[in-house]
């Protein structure tokens, strides 16, 4: 009853808590609608044959209609049990945030609901209890997937997926340690393989061979030391960098909005930083509105430019979350997407996204560089003669990418401590001692939450290539349905063969 009473309030929209209602109401009204298109379908067809034995016809009519009022009770209900659920979700991702300060990536429901978490600041014993009865509760909420509509039912998954791991985040914070692929498992719903040293040293053997220079055995020189000489000249000047921060994020949105309809009011902002254990971070607001963050305490290198506007932005983070408000928030009244956990799998499938998404934007490495040539290089002043060569060795180094799972995994795990981590990361991931350092940090910060990146960007891939071949076009399509979507890691790996 109470959505249509707010239904008189549409006009009025001022408070969180009136946006919340006419959430509710919008999709109480679209589940009616399919389900009275239905019934005229039905009654239609049995209208045409409607003759004859008039009594037998009116009581199935009228079984029709019970069992139609049955059916909306039941879809309401079953939405209404699903909308309290995924409130309480909600609550309970923002009274632990009162405990972890990363935990909240970002939350743009009503500030009440935060206002709230604050004032209570419930204790970790308490929160943990919360979600365990509200998973309890979620198993036992009737299922309205039965509709058909694959949201409902990637809903529901979503809110299951996602309750388990703020338990698992709860213990971590009461001090449970657990060994880096058990973390993964329990909050990212992913395990990333494991590789020997021997796969990165036959990497770097190849890289040996590009990099000019003599080998660390007749002068001392590390790799790591002969590629930060060899790839100085592609080191964006710092005065030139926010001019080629934005033609690269200009690029990515046109060819993002020419196959994404995004909302006409999107924006975002860009800053520049320093003192961050991350190179970019993507703080999402809400009202479809992002504000970039570009750490500069490294130097930041030409092909950065592209990857971060793909990213931070185009069709990375920003994209993903403006889909999710418009599409699950403010059309369906899914709140739970109002709040982003980040120590959940939905980071996953927001990393491997944002990673994949340059190579949606830009189908093929001669597109891209073509683009880079011709744009970037000049704007940053960098000679570009080399660049073939450049970027052939950033194929290879993208390879080493998986080396940092592994530092992750050795140091959460125990066996070594930051300083042999920063120093495996010298010589496996081919980094200078500062970068190597930065990356440490980032792991002793968000630990396991490095495989999301490499681990993610491969699940998306295959997702999407089984799904669309070698075609560009449907590439998007199914690149856009993805971000729109509460699909998590395991939905990638399940689904993705149909
Ligand atoms: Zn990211």
């Amino acid at each position: 009853m109470s959505r249509f009473v707010s239904a008189v309030r549409i006009n009025n929209i001022g408070t969180p808590t009136d946006v919340v209602r006419l959430f509710h109401f919008t999709a109480a009204v679209t589940s009616r609608r399919s389900c009275c298109d239905k019934f005229s379908k039905i009654f239609g067809l049995r209208r045409r044959t409607f003759c004859g034995n008039y009594a037998k016809r009116m009581r199935q009519v009228l079984t029709l209609v019970i069992c139609l009022i049955a059916s909306h009770a039941g879809a309401d209900a079953a939405a209404d049990a699903m909308n309290a659920v995924a409130e309480q979700y909600a609550h309970l991702v923002l009274a632990l945030g009162q405990h972890d300060p990363d935990y909240v990536d970002a939350f743009y429901g009503p500030a009440e609901w935060k206002t709230q978490a604050e004032k209570e600041k419930k204790s970790l014993d308490a929160i943990g209890a919360e979600a365990a009865e509200l998973s309890a509760t979620l198993a036992k909420t009737p299922d309205a997937a039965m509709s058909g509509d694959e949201m409902l039912k990637l809903r529901r998954e979503y809110l299951q997926k996602q309750i388990s791991p703020l338990a698992a985040r709860v213990r971590m914070l009461k001090g449970e340690k657990l060994k880096f692929d058990d973390e993964s498992r329990a909050l990212y719903d992913a395990v990333a393989p494991t590789f020997p040293d021997s796969h990165f040293i036959q990497i770097i053997a190849q890289l040996e061979a590009k990099i000019p220079g003599k080998g660390p055995s007749r002068t001392g020189d590390s790799l790591w030391q002969r590629y930060e000489m060899w790839r100085k000249p592609f080191v964006i000047p710092k005065e030139k960098l926010d001019t080629v921060f934005q033609l690269a994020i200009k690029e990515c949105r046109a060819r993002t909005l020419a196959h994404v309809a995004l909302p006409p009011n999107e924006s975002f902002t860009v800053e520049y930083v320093t003192n961050k254990p991350w190179g970019g971070y993507n703080w999402f607001k809400g009202n479809f509105h992002s504000v970039i963050q570009v750490n500069t305490d490294l130097p930041i290198y030409i092909d950065r430019a592209v990857d971060l506007a793909a990213h931070e932005g185009y069709p990375g983070h920003h994209v993903y979350n403006s889909l999710l408000e418009k599409n699950l928030v403010r059309d369906r009244g899914w709140m739970e997407f109002s709040v982003y956990a980040l120590f959940s799998p939905q980071s996953l499938v927001a990393e491997g996204t944002a990673n994949f998404g340059r190579d949606v934007a830009f189908p093929n490495k001669n597109e891209r560089m073509k683009f880079e040539k011709e744009v970037l290089f000049p704007a940053a002043g960098i000679d570009v003669s080399r660049a073939d060569e450049y970027y052939a060795v950033q194929d290879l180094m993208k390879d080493l990418n998986y080396a940092v799972n592994e530092a992750a995994r050795r140091l959460i795990n125990g066996q070594i401590d930051e300083n042999a981590a920063a120093h495996w990361l010298q010589k496996y991931a081919v980094m200078e001692p500062a970068r190597a350092q930065q990356r440490v940090k980032f792991i002793q910060r968000y630990r396991s939450y490095v495989i999301n990146y490499n681990l993610g960007e491969d699940m998306v891939r295959r997702y999407i290539e089984n799904r669309s071949g070698a075609d560009p076009e449907k590439r998007w399509s199914e690149f856009g349905k993805l971000l729109a979507s509460p699909r998590l890691p395991s939905g990638l790996t399940t689904n993705g063969h149909e």
